[in-house]
């Protein structure tokens, strides 16, 4: 059964998955969600992005509506289900279908979703040549942190990377780099791999975690700090990471150069060393 949809307790074809047109996450963007993809029909930190999930929900007072061994059980159950090779799956929940009023409803009882489908991973053609970026002002609200289905400046910014033909924006804000608009943006500075701290301003990344983590283990010094929009182009590397693009070097910004103009040697090596723990 290919691209499944799960429905508040149901599995069913993607196409017959249908909410609320009332439903706070269709109204108000009043929900929350993760990404996350399999290797080898495995879904990669499922606890990571679970525990991503129980924070963000956490933080907009949503009820959990499963433990995440319950989660597990039926992230699992539809990748078998769905049988794709590689699959992605988006988990939502949102505070369900109540008449329009902003405040929270007295009564309302989540929507939970998740979707299966086929996934594709970036190109390795492409990861070899490195991407483009252009820079815009970050105009998102002041809780990046939470994975709120609420994504409409991100949205806007991926728009306009479409248009610039490159691959990714980079946010900035108040004269610092924040993170991309679908993924975490790092420099290297003299051999130090540099990036937003944790904190309101970013998301903090699943893969963000797990390339630090490796670049700290492989004697890679790691700073957690915000790089300068000034120093963007005096850095000898930039790379993303994220769920869907892994590592990936970004070898133009706003059609100027970084580096050597190639995906450079950390950047390798980071890819390398993610590649070893995914298979
Ligand atoms: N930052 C933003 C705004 C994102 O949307 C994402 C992923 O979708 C990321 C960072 C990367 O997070 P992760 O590595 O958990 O996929």
């Amino acid at each position: 059964m290919p691209d499944v949809a799960y429905l508040n307790g149901r599995f069913m074809p993607l196409a017959e998955a249908t909410v609320s047109v009332e439903d706070r996450g269709f109204q108000f963007g009043d929900g929350v969600y993760e990404v996350i993809r399999t290797y080898r029909g495995q879904p990669f930190e499922l606890e990571a992005h679970l525990a991503r999930l129980e924070r963000s929900a956490k933080a907009l007072e949503l009820p959990q509506p499963y433990s995440h061994s319950q989660w597990t059980h039926y992230v699992l159950e539809g990748i078998k289900r769905a049988a794709y090779p590689e699959a992605k799956i988006y988990l939502q929940i949102t505070r369900g279908p109540a008449p329009r009023d902003h405040a929270f409803p007295e009564n309302a009882t989540t929507t939970v979703v998740m979707t299966i489908r086929e996934f594709h991973a970036l190109n390795e053609e492409i990861k070899g040549i490195g991407v483009s970026a252009i820079v815009i002002d970050d105009i998102r609200w002041g809780r990046c942190d939470i994975k709120s289905v609420n994504l409409l400046a991100n949205v806007l910014a991926r728009q306009q990377a479409k248009q610039a033909g490159v691959f990714e924006t980079i946010l900035v804000k108040d004269g610092h780099v924040t993170e991309g608009a679908v993924s975490n943006v790092m420099a290297v500075k003299g051999g130090a791999v540099v990036t937003a701290p944790e904190g309101p301003l970013i998301l903090s990344g699943v893969t963000r975690a797990v390339v630090l983590e490796l670049a700290r283990k492989d004697g890679i010094p790691v700073q957690e700090r915000a790089i300068p929009q000034a120093d963007l182009f005096s850095v000898d590397e930039v790379l993303l990471t994220g769920t869907t693009v892994e590592v990936v070097g970004v070898v133009k910004v706003d059609g100027k150069a970084i580096g050597t103009g190639r995906p450079g040697p950390i950047t390798q090596r980071l890819a390398t060393l993610l590649k070893r723990v995914t298979g």
